[in-house]
């Protein structure tokens, strides 16, 4: 078995026992990156020389004898929306083709502060918008499962490095499910932190009321301890909670015994995959079998909350998106006075779902309109974070689906935006409402293509999730499991 092919956590073991050096490991994953990047295309930008100077001086402190921390050593990436101070940033948009931030994001400050050995810049959709990372400026990534399909969006690159073993852990970001469909798609695990969890400060913004920070790893145990790394207050950060944060580790427990699960039946869907649908029910037999007790809930104002998503979404992606003009940030473009150089930098270097979405917003916001759309929106949203609230006073956790399918092909469904928002039925409605939510591989198709099931807990209840998570995962094997690359696992 090869390094790459083993989490976090056993690796960390590793180091401190001294069976391996952190050079050797890093030296494994960037083979395996050439190995199979080029099938993948998981990265926009790799620091291989900073990734290999960083391993060397852990594997200097450990020969000192001194103690290393959970990441220390240990190689992973960053979605290309996190600001990662001297290294290129660009969202996956030609806008910021070239931006170098000048500053570190605080889940970089935190996470530097732990010494791990950073790869590079992970592939999006173009500044997180959609669920394919086909909307990347750059080219799409594709799964490791079976290249044909995307890896889901809009942390793609996230989702498909941990999962072809060309990054160990990695970090995304969710503003309506962009760490969780990759997540199911790619057969790893996502988890999306209660809204104010983790620092947005540094996050390129999308939908500043949505967006979270979270982890993508192999298993349930490196999302916990990767989580206890990110999360907490920041000054920097005036939307990020205050409260304090629990040593997630600690849920690490195999117990559901009378853990009250809920299942919104909204969330099991017409036109869903009967395979997707055997896989999550097969999952709650076992959580029965494990003593959990099952409870079907409603939350009736699921129905709405992908219109009122993709009002809210754009309409703040609108006003976010606005800083680039040509002057203030990222490329220009120029034109014979101020107006055409804006209207040239925007037409030229903004990609089309990204122009799709601030034309949307722009409009859902104006005078005359906004009533009608976004205020309407804002009280959908209240609908739907109370039908969670009425829920969580019967149950500990819901558990659903985390997309109608297992990944769709490449290009199948990219002429065909309203299609491809559908797909968002079951992650959308816990960023409205600011809950956690996690994914964890559950099943196979019979194409080999991965399904994920996906636990959505009250807010800054994150151990709940992880605890439930972490019992189901012990329970089987599918987290263990590592895609054939360059072929079709048909
Ligand atoms: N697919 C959703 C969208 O296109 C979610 C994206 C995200 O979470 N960043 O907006």
């Amino acid at each position: 078995m090869r390094l790459y092919e083993k989490p976090a956590h056993v690796l960390h073991d590793m180091l401190v026992n001294k069976e391996i050096t952190s050079v050797e490991l890093t030296e494994d994953v960037l083979a395996r990156i050439d190995e199979v990047e080029g099938d993948v295309k998981a990265y926009l930008t790799i620091t291989r020389d900073e990734a290999l100077a960083q391993a060397k001086a852990v594997d200097e402190k450990i020969a000192k004898g001194e103690k290393i921390s959970f990441l220390e050593g240990i190689p992973g990436a960053i979605k290309d929306n996190i600001c990662t101070k001297g290294v290129k940033t660009t969202c996956a948009s030609k806008i910021l083709e070239n931006f170098v931030p000048p500053y570190d994001a605080t889940v970089m400050t935190k996470l530097k502060a732990e010494n791990p050995v950073i790869l590079g810049k992970l592939n999006m959709d173009e500044f997180a918008m959609g669920g394919s990372t086909e909307n990347s400026a750059y080219h799409p990534t594709c799964n490791p499962w079976n290249t044909e399909c995307v890896p889901g969006g809009s942390s793609g690159g996230s989702a498909a490095s941990v999962a072809a073993g060309t990054a160990i852990w990695s970090l995304g970001s969710d503003t309506g499910g962009s760490i969780r469909q990759p997540a199911s798609f790619c057969g790893v695990v996502g988890l999306k932190p209660t809204y104010g969890r983790v620092s947005r400060y540094g996050l390129v913004a999308y939908g500043s009321s949505l967006d979270q920070i979270g982890p993508v790893t192999r298993d349930v145990t490196d999302c916990a301890n990767i989580l206890n790394i990110i999360a907490g207050h920041d000054d920097m950060d005036s939307t990020s909670s205050v409260a304090e944060v629990p040593d997630f580790t600690k849920a690490l427990v195999e117990d559901v015994k009378g853990l009250k699960i809920g299942l919104p039946k909204e969330y099991f869907v017409k036109g869903m995959d009967p395979e997707v649908e055997k896989a999550i029910r097969m999952a709650i037999e076992k959580y029965k079998e494990m003593g959990a007790e099952i409870v079907d809930i409603t939350l009736p104002h699921t129905d709405y909350a992908i219109s009122a998503y993709y009002l809210i979404a754009p309409a703040e992606a609108a006003t976010n998106l606005q800083r680039y003009d040509g002057v203030s940030y990222g490329e220009r473009v120029e034109g014979e006075d101020l107006v055409a150089m804006m209207t040239n930098t925007r037409t030229e270097k903004f990609g089309e779902e990204v122009k799709r979405r601030i034309v949307i917003g722009n409009y859902a916001l104006s005078a005359g309109y906004y009533d009608a759309y976004y205020l309407k929106a804002m009280k959908v949203r209240t609908l739907v974070a109370e039908d969670y609230a009425k829920a969580f006073e019967q149950v500990d956790v819901i558990l659903a689906p985390v997309a109608p399918t297992t990944a769709f092909k490449i290009g199948e469904m990219a002429g065909d935006p309203l299609q491809m928002y559908l797909q968002d039925a079951c992650t959308v409605p816990l960023n409205l409402a600011g809950l956690p939510g996690i994914s964890i591989p559950c099943g196979m198709s019979s194409k080999g293509m991965p399904i994920g099931m996906q636990l959505i807990g009250k807010a800054l209840d994150e151990e709940t999730i992880i605890r439930a998570a972490y019992t189901y995962e012990q329970s089987q094997e599918y987290h263990t499991k590592m895609p054939q690359l360059g072929g079709n696992n048909e």
